[in-house]
């Protein structure tokens, strides 16, 4: 999209963030697009920055192929280990594949992540610019929320992509990536419109703290547009915000 577009698309957020919370129009300041940094959309092949990234989420992938750590495994069809730029500005981390993720090995592939990639242009972001991932690499049965046991024994491959990837952002998507990623119980609620420091576990010793937002997963959104579309906005202008620092 072109920056006419991304305006355009700014346009319509601000009318529709008017609409729920005033019920009519008000002035907005014109959308300044920044340039962020040298994080270009990917081209073909690694940035030269990164070559051995490539290398390394390729051995990742191959052990996540063959990995029965956990129960998950046995009624899997494929493994989704996560895809995405090499150099990303951000990072986003979602639940789990589901049925259409399963299918291909893909992530964010069915509706929710369609839905996920409108969320991109208003913030000035593709989303060949970022890395979608899940906490856990395989479906769990019927979408049912990850066990405990599942997340515990599938987090050391999030945190070496992580480690791997080291993104300038990342964004969880739901209470189980939120509570995940940060190490807490607390309430997706009580997550939500702040900006936290990626907990010391899944830092690199010597790596810079990567600032993490949350926001709802976008299949929660599509069930409940009326409700959560406003808070979304809310947390996607957060992360509009520290994308242009
Ligand atoms: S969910 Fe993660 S830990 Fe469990 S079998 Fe799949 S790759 Fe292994």
């Amino acid at each position: 999209m072109n920056d006419e577009g991304y305006r355009a698309a700014w346009k319509a957020l601000d009318l529709l963030e008017d609409w729920l919370t005033t019920g009519y129009s008000r002035p907005h300041p014109d959308l300044v697009l920044e340039k962020t940094g040298s994080r270009e959309p990917a081209a073909a092949g690694a940035p030269a920055a990164v070559p051995d990234r490539a290398a390394q989420l390729a051995d990742l992938t191959s052990e996540v192929s063959a990995c029965v750590k956990c129960g998950l495994a046995a009624n899997r069809n494929t493994t989704v280990p996560g895809e995405g730029s090499l150099d990303p500005e951000v990072l986003f981390i979602g639940e789990g594949p589901g049925a259409e993720e399963d299918r291909t090995g893909r992530p964010f592939v069915g509706a929710a992540g369609k839905y996920l990639d409108t969320w991109l242009p208003p913030i000035g972001l593709v989303r060949e610019q970022c890395f979608i991932a899940n906490c856990v690499k395989c479906r769990p049965p019927q979408n049912r929320e990850p066990h405990p046991d599942e997340i515990g024994a599938c987090l050391p491959y999030l945190a070496r992509q992580i480690a791997i990837l080291k993104p300038r952002i990342i964004c969880c998507l739901g209470r189980i990536a939120a509570q995940t990623v940060l190490r807490t119980t607390a309430s997706l609620g009580e997550l939500r419109g702040r900006i936290h420091r990626l907990p010391l576990e899944l830092q690199q010793p010597d790596g810079e703290a990567i600032p993490v937002v949350v926001t709802y997963h976008p299949s929660a959104v599509l069930r409940d547009k009326a409700t959560l579309r406003k808070p979304v906005w809310d947390d996607l202008k957060l992360l509009k915000s520290l994308l242009a620092k």
